[in-house]
């Protein structure tokens, strides 16, 4: 069959495909613990039940506008004035069919063949593939003094006159890290100067821990919205654990929102009303939930450091935000792939391999479920890999005997 040869060297999705083979395994009745897939465990906000239900119960379910529902717009327009002190118009804001729908519209809408954007390693797997599906070309800087935090001299060394864009991820997605208030100013000095766009994915934004914070980029350009070229990304997705509902959107000068939108009209049309309604429901409804769903994280986050102590071989730098862990396990094995093939099998525990985010070496843990599952997922993780742990094990009720990796 003669497919398309761009299309068929996109890597399929690992953590997707990994939470699949999950699912077959504990459908086959195996006691599978899955930490690889980032959602939490809370159920939908009410108020986000309620807005779509409501919605849904009019009976009037048709297109929307294709860059959002006025009333959404709305909701975001406040959320950027409340969490990035910016005030912006409507022509700022498009809402889409999740934040990856946000990215790959970014990029499809700034990128021109040979473009290059900057991607800072570890970094969320779909960056480089979506980049790739635009023709551009994705060039990593990697920290390499053993952290997550690049520095800033190695990503103005990889700036080149090609390079359209750097996208940040702070807090990270796999590694936890959250960048320094000096270097994302460094970063957006740097966007604004030499006229390159500064993809922020703030996704993880609120998900901090003890003291630590994200400071917007936004906070650190003295340029007005239309001429900044600081882009904000967020979503509904992990800011109240409502993945399923599959809302992103982007804060952009509106030139780009134009082209943005036409891209999103010739290929879905709008998003969903009735999952517009209930991000708006989240958005304009109690706020504690954040803050419940953030603290609950943090104590998964606390057990993952505890159990991690007693690791031996494993070197975590604990994470400061988000809902994962990236342990160095290169004493072990420094073939990720290997590493979470074994843990699977013989600990029937899924992780992504580092692999997959550009960090050979490392597995990504992902702490959004039930303390139980990491307790007990970490606890497995270490006895398959620590040879001093017994021989053998009970998981469920089939009985493990260790070999090694
Ligand atoms: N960016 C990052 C860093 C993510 O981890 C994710 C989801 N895993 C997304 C974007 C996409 O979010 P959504 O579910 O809203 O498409």
């Amino acid at each position: 069959m003669k497919l398309s040869k761009l299309a068929s060297e996109i890597a399929e999705s690992p953590t997707f495909a990994l939470n699949e083979e999950a699912r077959l395994l504990r459908e086959r009745g195996e006691a599978v613990i899955n930490l690889g897939i980032g959602e939490p465990k809370n159920r939908t906000p009410i108020s986000a039940v309620l807005a779509s239900a409501a919605k849904l119960t009019s009976g009037e379910i048709k297109y929307t506008p294709p860059d959002g529902l006025p009333s959404m717009k709305r909701a975001v327009i406040r959320y950027t004035e409340e969490n990035y002190d910016r005030l912006v118009a409507p022509e700022n804001v498009i809402i889409t069919n999740g934040a990856k729908q946000s990215l790959f519209n970014i990029f499809y809408s700034i990128l021109n063949p040979h473009d290059e954007v900057i991607v800072i390693a570890p970094y969320w797997v779909s960056y480089t593939e979506m980049i790739k599906m635009c023709l551009g070309i994705p060039v990593v800087v990697t920290p390499e003094d053993g952290t997550f935090t690049p520095r800033f001299e190695d990503i103005e060394r990889a700036v080149t006159s090609s390079t359209r864009a750097i996208i940040v991820n702070s807090p990270n997605n796999p590694s936890g890290a959250i960048y320094p208030p000096e270097l994302v100013e460094k970063i957006v000095n740097m966007c604004e100067k030499k006229s390159i766009f500064m993809i922020c994915d703030d996704i993880y934004h609120k998900l901090t821990f003890d003291k630590n914070k994200a400071v917007p980029a936004y906070q650190f350009t003295t340029h007005d919205i239309e001429s900044s070229h600081v882009i904000a990304v967020n979503g509904v997705a992990k800011l109240y654990g409502m993945t399923g509902f599959r809302i992103g959107w982007v804060v952009a000068p509106r030139e780009l929102v134009r082209v943005m939108t036409n891209v999103l009209a010739q290929t879905t049309s709008c998003v969903s009303p009735l999952a517009q309604a209930a991000a708006e429901g989240a958005l304009n409804g109690l706020q504690s939930i954040v803050e419940a769903l953030r603290l609950q994280i943090q104590n998964n986050r606390d057990v993952v450091l505890q159990e991690m102590k007693t690791f031996n071989g494993a070197r975590l730098i604990p994470p400061a935000g988000t809902f994962y862990a990236l342990p160095d396990l290169r004493a072990f094995n420094s073939n990720s792939v290997e590493v979470s093939r074994f843990l699977l099998k013989k600990a029937m525990v899924v992780t992504v391999p580092g692999k997959e985010f550009g960090m050979e070496g490392h597995i990504r843990i992902s702490f959004a479920g039930s303390v139980k599952d990491v307790t007990e997922g970490i606890a497995r993780i270490k006895w398959a890999l620590d040879p001093t742990s017994p021989n053998e094990i009970y998981i469920g009720d089939k009985k493990m005997v260790r070999d090694w990796l």
